[in-house]
């Protein structure tokens, strides 16, 4: 075996993976990063990559998701490319009662947190997107700072930008051989022992961390994305409505394609068919006619990294310091400032308090409280 010392390795090339190394070799680091020939992101690659924090969980993942929105404007020119950076906003709405709840109460949260969203009326909506006239619309909103970015050219961008800054891109699978403490990464017939590998695997870091002997609580979460070929004009705005089969996020990108994208259910059917596709398209024609002229390009189904509580997973993993996470949603509206921060954890040693919240121990610490917890309660039943 041939053996390459390197300090860090940056194991996934998606989104995150890819701004992870690209800020490390922005500080002067000697950085590789590990991705799979031809992948750049699973994920990422089947993403609708919207720019919002609209729909964050909390607090804290509020300031983190906005922060990246703020950090999309540097890392764009950064990338020194074209990266279909565009901020158009966006524009939701629904006709169905119980959604038109939820959104309103998604929308006075972020509003609350100082995010610039505003309700319109149906006619509004109407000036703005070519309804249907049957489509019944109750409540509507649009955000209007929102963007988005094509993901499978940020990716390509980030790459060539971290090989010009002194970076390596190795392709190929890794696997993980565990020492004491730490872990090897292993690339075909190349050994890396680096002094700190950060993990950016998404969908897989479940699996990887688990070679190393240790968990992270990642479960794989199923995204649709059909994307047509181009079609007249539709919206500026990425669009997100109900139907019957929940929440539909629809958006043109600047070749006139229209990426549709919801969740997808298993239970339904593990891979959707063209002809599924091409009826759901039909159906969508009934909300935007401009659709009825519309053919599917392409189909995918792709795996969305999804803590067990929602939230980004940002840290050393407990027992295996030198073992770093960085995943999470929405990873594309993230990739700039978990980049940032990350990279400078890694190299000066010193805590982000922005990531903070999204430590890897927080959930042995609740694990932990909730034992101590059901100790308590049996305690006071003895006692009682
Ligand atoms: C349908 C859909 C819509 C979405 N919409 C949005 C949105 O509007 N806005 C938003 O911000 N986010 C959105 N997301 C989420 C976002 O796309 C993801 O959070 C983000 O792309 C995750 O990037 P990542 O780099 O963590 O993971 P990935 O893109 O999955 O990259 C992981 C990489 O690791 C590599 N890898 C794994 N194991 C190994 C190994 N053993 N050896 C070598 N390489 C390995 C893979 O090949 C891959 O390249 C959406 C996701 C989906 C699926």
């Amino acid at each position: 075996m041939i053996s390459i010392d390197r300090s860090i390795v940056v194991l996934g090339g998606g989104v995150l993976g890819s701004s992870v190394a690209l800020h490390l070799a922005d500080l002067g680091i000697k950085v590789t990063l590990v991705d799979r020939p031809e992948t750049g992101g699973d994920a990422t690659r089947g993403s609708f990559a919207e720019l919002t924090a609209l729909d964050a969980l909390n607090h804290d993942h509020y300031l983190l998701t906005s922060m990246g929105m703020s950090d999309w404007r540097r890392w764009g020119w950064r990338l020194g490319t074209d990266v279909g950076l565009r901020w158009d906003g966006s524009c939701r709405w629904t006709g169905d009662p119980e959604a038109a709840e939820h959104l309103r109460r998604i929308t006075s949260a972020a509003r609350d947190r100082g995010y610039p969203v505003r309700e319109i009326s149906a006619p509004e909506l109407r000036e703005l997107v070519g309804l249907h006239e049957s489509v019944e619309v109750l409540y509507a909103i649009v955000a209007d700072d929102d963007g988005r970015v094509d993901p499978a050219l940020v990716v390509a961008g980030a790459k060539r930008a971290l090989r010009s800054a002194g970076g390596e891109v190795l392709k190929g699978q890794a696997r993980i051989r565990p020492q004491i403490g730490t872990v090897d990464i292993e690339v075909g017939e190349q050994s890396l022992h680096p002094d700190v590998v950060v993990m950016t695997a998404g969908a897989e870091t479940h699996a990887l961390v688990g070679g190393a002997g240790s968990d992270v609580p990642v479960r794989p979460d199923p995204g649709f994305m059909m994307v047509t070929d181009p079609v007249a004009p539709l919206s500026d705005q990425s669009l997100h409505f109900t139907t019957d089969e929940g929440w539909i996020a629809v958006r043109q990108d600047d070749r006139g394609r229209v990426l549709i994208s919801r969740d997808w259910r298993l239970g339904q059917r593990n891979e959707p068919t063209n002809e599924y596709a091409r009826h759901f398209l039909r159906r969508l024609a009934r909300t935007l006619p401009v659709l009825s002229q519309a053919t599917v390009a392409s189909v995918s189904v792709r795996w969305k990294a999804t803590p067990s509580d929602g939230l980004p997973i940002t840290g050393p993993i407990p027992g295996l310091p030198s073992v770093y996470v960085a995943l999470g949603h929405p990873g594309i509206t993230l990739a700039p400032t978990i980049g940032r921060l990350v990279a400078s954890e890694v190299h000066l040693g010193e805590p982000a308090p922005l990531l903070e919240p999204f430590r890897p121990s927080r959930f042995a610490e609740r694990a932990m409280q909730t034992l101590l917890d059901v100790e308590e309660l049996f305690e006071g039943k003895g006692r009682a």
